[in-house]
């Protein structure tokens, strides 16, 4: 058992046509942190489209298991989670990737195997294909072109469980954001150096330094990003006393 829930997710591609396709789908696998790839009732699969479309995520296409039906790749799944473009029948209970992909992490935390099942680029899946699946996943599309691209299709869902799973940590600031007196300490360089450049008269001086605060206080200021700011405000002070020449570095 793998250490990740992420490792307990099954991609399943019944009778996929284009290895193109397959290709793509092991790329987009890879992206969202999954590897186990099984494709069900497979057609002649051009491999060397496969793995030219696979890019760095041949491991998953080298790795992926075949079955004869649908039934055996997806029989040690605990969940398993069926895609379709069409409404109807059958599939009313449709949700989309991101109202299931908690579902799917849950299961997959506690051990499970969880199945995404992918339907054929013409046909998609059939009926009885759909009876296995105990979630239907339906991606959210334009009514007058609901079908995406098998890979596409993939992507949208397994990234879903990935951003959900929280694996990915976006980077962080540095920079401690700056504190207050800081931040007056650069007022103050900044409306001493604005009268010096003549940018502005005692009159206009407090109407122009709140317009000034207000513009800097609708994002976050690091002490870094500050610390320019007074870097800027101290140059144009030195130049406007040497009349304009670039100062000292
Ligand atoms: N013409 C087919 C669509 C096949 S697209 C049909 O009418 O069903 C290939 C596969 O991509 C589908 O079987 C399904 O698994 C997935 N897919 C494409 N669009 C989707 C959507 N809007 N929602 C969920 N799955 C979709």
């Amino acid at each position: 058992m793998g250490t990740s829930p992420l490792d307990r997710i099954r991609v399943v591609l019944v009778a996929p046509l284009y290895g193109g396709n397959v290709g793509s789908v092991c790329r987009a696998m890879a992206n969202c942190g999954m590897s186990d790839l099984a494709v069900a009732a497979p057609a002649d699969l051009d491999l060397n489209e496969a793995r030219m479309m696979a890019c760095h995520a041949t491991h998953v296409l080298d790795g992926r298991s075949t079955f004869a039906t649908l039934a055996e790749a997806v029989a040690d799944c605990a969940a398993v989670m069926g895609t379709t473009a069409r409404r109807g029948l059958y599939r009313q209970h449709a949700r989309t990737p991101r109202e299931w992909a908690g579902k799917a992490l849950e299961a997959a935390e506690s051990g499970s195997r969880v199945a995404l099942v992918f339907g054929r680029e013409d046909k998609g899946l059939t009926n009885e294909e759909l009876a296995l699946c105990t979630h239907i996943v339906q991606i959210p599309s334009d009514p007058r072109c609901p079908s995406l691209n098998l890979a596409q299709a993939v992507m949208v869902c397994c990234h879903e469980i990935f951003v959900a799973s929280g694996t990915f940590e976006p980077q962080t600031e540095k920079s401690a954001e700056a504190p207050s007196a800081l931040r007056e300490r650069m007022f103050e360089l900044w409306e001493s150096a604005l009268f010096e450049i003549g940018f502005m008269k005692e009159d206009k001086a407090q109407h122009m330094m709140l317009g000034l605060r207000r513009i800097l206080s609708r994002g976050t200021l690091t002490e870094d990003d500050v610390k320019i700011l007074m870097g800027i405000a101290r140059q144009a002070k030195w130049a406007a006393r040497n009349g304009g020449q670039p100062g000292p570095e």
